[in-house]
């Protein structure tokens, strides 16, 4: 079990008083490095240009990396881009990178990238939701360009839909993404009826939705809609914003919700992939939340 993270990624401030705050990745280094001494950590490369541009618009590239701002710049109402910006968010997209050539090379069978900042809001052509670059769609897109895969899952257990994701794998078979999410919550994207080419299943839960609900629209749905596609690669959206203490959302999930969750994305994997998963930090913002739920995600992940 590898883990990648770098110190660039707490260089990114979108200042004072923002949810997504260095802290987060800070609380959750420290967790995992007390829970698991044993983790193998390695420092995320840089995703190069042309990996970027997989997934991505060459205008966004520019206004991410070439702006260079000397002060803050906001790229929405709720991200915005500083000086230590771009190496960050080059460095999260590097971290998923570098984790599927890790598992798709052999060298482990799992991988997770402790990384900010997050991804799956941000579409082809724009930033957006506190994201840059959206790093696990580059890393599903490095999959089945540079290594051949076929049939590749992306399962998203962050509070929020990853509306980026699913608009850039929309008419793709190539993917199948999943997630739940709170309804009504931004970014207002995920219904039902969003299905893109068949490869796209959401399952919106209401406010106070709890772990035993939480995991049977798993377990009910999105589990047999991955199961039915035999992945070759697991990939993970993990956010933790759905715990009950989560300051941005009204769900009342516990750190062993994710646990469970995460054991039954590891007995898919098991299934069809050899294992192979890769998970990739997403949200959370009440720190001691985010930390213990992390941690549970982790564990699992190993074990
Ligand atoms: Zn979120």
């Amino acid at each position: 079990m590898r883990a990648y993270t770098h110190p660039a990624c707490l260089q990114h401030d979108p200042g004072p008083g923002h949810a997504e705050r260095s802290e987060r990745l800070r609380v959750v280094l420290q967790a995992l490095e007390r829970a698991l001494p044993d983790l193998d950590w390695h420092q995320a490369p840089r995703a190069s240009r042309g990996q970027l541009l997989r997934v991505h618009t060459e205008s966004l590239l520019q206004t991410v990396l070439d702006t260079r701002p000397q002060q803050r710049i906001d790229l929405d109402a709720d991200t915005r881009l500083g000086p230590g910006s771009a190496e960050a968010a080059l460095r999260a997209a590097g971290a998923g990178i570098a984790a599927v050539d890790a598992v798709l090379h052999g060298h482990v069978q799992r991988a997770f990238c402790a990384v900010r900042p997050p991804g799956h809001h941000a579409t082809a052509a724009s930033a957006m939701g506190f994201c840059l670059f959206n790093n696990v769609a580059v890393a599903a897109a490095h999959a089945l360009d540079a290594h051949g895969l076929e049939r590749v899952v992306i399962a998203d257990f962050d509070v929020h839909h990853g509306n980026g994701t699913q608009a850039i794998f929309a008419n793709d078979p190539r993917v199948r993404y999943v997630s739940t999410h709170q309804w009504p919550l931004y970014p207002d994207t995920g219904a039902r009826n969003e299905t893109g080419c068949g490869n796209i299943a959401n399952v919106p839960l209401p406010p106070g939705t709890t772990g035993a609900a939480f995991l049977a629209a798993w377990q009910e749905t999105l589990l047999p809609f991955l199961d039915a596609f035999r992945p070759q690669l697991v990939l993970i959206s993990a956010g933790f914003d759905g715990h009950r203490l989560d300051p941005l959302a009204q769900w009342a999930l516990e750190a062993e919700d994710y646990a469970r969750l995460t054991r039954a994305l590891v007995a898919v994997a098991d299934r069809h992939a050899g294992g192979r998963v890769v998970s990739l930090l997403e949200g959370g913002y009440h720190l001691q939340a985010l930390a213990e739920s992390c941690v549970a995600h982790v564990q699992a992940l190993v074990f």
